[in-house]
C-alpha cells in the first residue's frame, strides 16, 4: 500500500485505463474520463478524449475505472466492535450483546472508531457513505475522507415524550454537514411520535428518512403474534406494547408513514397515498400479505441489503427476485462491524453473488453505484462516470480477459488509485500521479 496523498490536479486532467466501466453503457476499451475540478468532463476512448480535451494524462495502467462506490448502509460508530460479539441464537440477546459493550465506550471511542471505519471504508474503494450515528454531537470532530450522508439514529424507548425534543437537537448538529438526514432506528425502537416528527422535519428541510424495518422473525414474532424473546426484552424494558398482536412490521410501517402517525387513522392502508421516499434497511422478514400491500403500493421505496450482516444472523433469505419485479431499489449496505467483517462493498458484493448466483455481476455493482444514487437523491450526479457527475472514480485491476464485471467483483484487495470529488487521494507507485 502506497503513502496516501490528497490533492487535487491544478487544471484539467485526463484519466487513461484499460476500460472504463461507465455503468452507462458499455464498458469502452482503452478508456479515459477527462476531470476538470471536480466534475466529470468527457468521457470515451482514450484518443478521441485526448483530441477532446486539453491537459495532462494520469495513466492507470492495466486496470478498470469504475465510479466510486456508494454504502447505502452502515453505522461506523460500532467500527471498534469487529469480532467482538459472537453470533446469538437470539437477537434480542444479540441487542442487549451490543448494548453492554457500547456501555463501556467512551466519546472519545466513538470518534476513533468513525475515524477508523471512514478509513477502512475509503480504502476498499468506497467513495460514498450513508452512515448513521447515534452520536450526532460527535460529527464536528470528525472528518470524513469520503462523502458522507450523517443519518442521526433516533431511539427514544426510555423517553417517548421527549420524541421531538431528541429530533430537533439532532437537527442542530447534523446543519452543519452538507448532507443529512434522520433514522428513527425501527418500529420497535422509536415511538409514532419520532417517526411523525421525522417525518414533518423531512419535508420541512427536505432531508432523507432511513429507518431498519422488518429485520429479525423476532420483529415479526412481536408485532404479529406479542410474542417472542424482542417481545419480552422490550416489555421488560417498560415499551409499550399496544402496537403489538396484529400487524406485520410492514404492515404497521405502511400504517404509519405519510399519516402523521394518527392513532386515528383507517384501519385499511391506504396503497394510494403519497409516501415520502425513505430508505428501509433490511426488509428480510416478509409474509405473503406483505407482497400484496407492496404490489399494490403506488410508492416504491428505497431497499437497503446488507448481505453478510444478514449472514451473520441467519435472518429468512433475502427476497430480492420478488422486491426487483415488484419495481424496488434494491442498495447494498454493510451495516456495522458488530455483525459484519470489513467495510470494503467488493465483500459484500461477492456475498450477495453467492447467495444470488444467477444474478449478473454488472446489476450486483450497479447495487453499489447507480441504485444507491438514486436511493440518496444522486441520481444525477453520482454512481455512473457520465459527464457532469462528480469526479469520484475508483481504480481496480484487471488481468484476464474474463468479464471484466466479474474481475471487479473479485477484486479483495486495498484500492491503489481512487478519486474523491475531483482529489485524488490514493496513488499508485511510479504513477504520474499528482
Ligand atoms: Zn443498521
Amino acid at each position: 500500500m502506497t503513502a496516501v496523498r490528497d490533492c487535487r490536479y491544478s487544471s484539467q486532467v485526463i484519466i487513461r485505463g484499460r476500460i472504463v466501466v461507465t455503468m452507462d453503457g458499455s464498458p469502452i476499451e482503452n478508456g479515459a474520463v477527462a476531470v476538470s475540478g471536480n466534475r466529470i468532463v468527457d468521457v470515451g476512448r482514450f484518443d478521441d478524449i485526448k483530441a477532446r480535451n486539453t491537459g495532462n494524462t494520469v495513466d492507470v495502467g492495466e486496470q478498470a475505472l469504475l465510479p466510486g462506490l456508494i454504502n447505502a448502509h452502515c453505522h461506523l460508530d460500532y467500527t471498534c466492535l469487529r469480532g467482538k460479539i459472537p453470533a446469538q441464537k437470539s437477537f434480542a440477546d444479540w441487542i442487549k450483546a451490543i448494548n453492554a459493550k457500547k456501555s463501556e465506550l467512551s466519546p472519545k471511542n466513538y470518534v476513533a472508531s468513525i475515524t477508523e471505519g471512514f478509513e477502512e471504508a475509503k480504502r476498499f474503494g468506497t467513495t460514498a457513505i450513508a452512515n448513521l450515528t447515534a452520536f450526532p454531537e460527535l460529527i464536528s470532530q470528525v472528518q470524513p475522507p469520503i462523502r458522507t450522508w450523517w443519518f442521526a439514529e433516533l431511539i427514544d424507548i426510555r423517553a417517548p415524550e421527549r420524541a421531538n425534543e431528541l429530533a430537533d437537537s439532532a437537527i442542530k448538529a447534523l446543519k452543519e454537514t452538507s448532507s443529512w438526514g434522520l433514522a428513527p432506528h425501527a418500529l420497535f425502537t422509536a415511538s409514532s411520535n419520532l417517526f411523525r416528527r421525522c417525518e414533518n422535519i423531512a419535508r420541512r428541510d427536505n432531508a432523507l428518512l432511513t429507518t431498519h424495518l422488518a429485520e429479525s422473525r423476532e420483529e415479526m414474532e412481536m408485532f404479529r403474534h406479542a410474542s417472542g424473546p424482542l417481545h419480552e426484552f422490550l416489555n421488560s424494558m417498560g415499551r409499550p406494547m399496544n402496537d403489538c398482536g396484529s400487524k406485520t412490521p410492514l404492515e404497521r410501517f405502511l400504517d404509519l408513514i405519510g399519516s402523521g402517525g394518527s392513532p386515528n387513522r383507517p384501519r385499511t392502508i391506504n396503497v394510494n397515498r403519497p409516501y415520502l421516499p425513505w430508505v428501509v434497511v433490511h426488509l428480510n422478514e416478509l409474509a405473503e400479505t406483505d407482497f400484496d400491500l407492496l404490489k399494490r403500493s403506488n410508492s416504491k421505496f428505497h431497499v437497503v441489503h446488507c448481505p453478510r450482516s444478514h449472514n451473520y444472523f441467519g435472518h429468512s433469505p433475502f427476497a430480492f427476485d420478488r422486491l426487483r419485479s415488484l419495481g424496488f431499489n434494491v442498495c447494498l449496505g454493510t451495516d456495522s462491524l458488530a455483525s459484519n467483517e470489513t467495510l470494503s462493498l467488493f465483500d459484500e458484493m461477492r456475498a450477495f453473488q453467492k447467495n444470488f448466483p444467477r444474478i449478473s455481476p454488472e446489476e450486483i455493482l450497479q447495487m453499489a453505484t447507480v441504485n444507491p444514487a438514486r436511493a440518496l437523491r444522486c441520481e444525477n450526479a453520482l454512481g455512473q462516470i457520465r459527464p457532469g457527475f462528480g469526479a469520484d472514480l475508483v481504480a481496480v485491476p484487471c488481468f484476464t480477459s474474463t468479464d471484466i464485471f466479474e474481475q471487479i467483483l473479485a477484486f479483495h484487495a486495498p484500492v491503489s488509485w481512487m478519486m474523491v470529488n475531483g482529489n485524488v487521494i490514493t496513488s499508485l507507485p511510479g504513477s504520474a500521479g499528482c
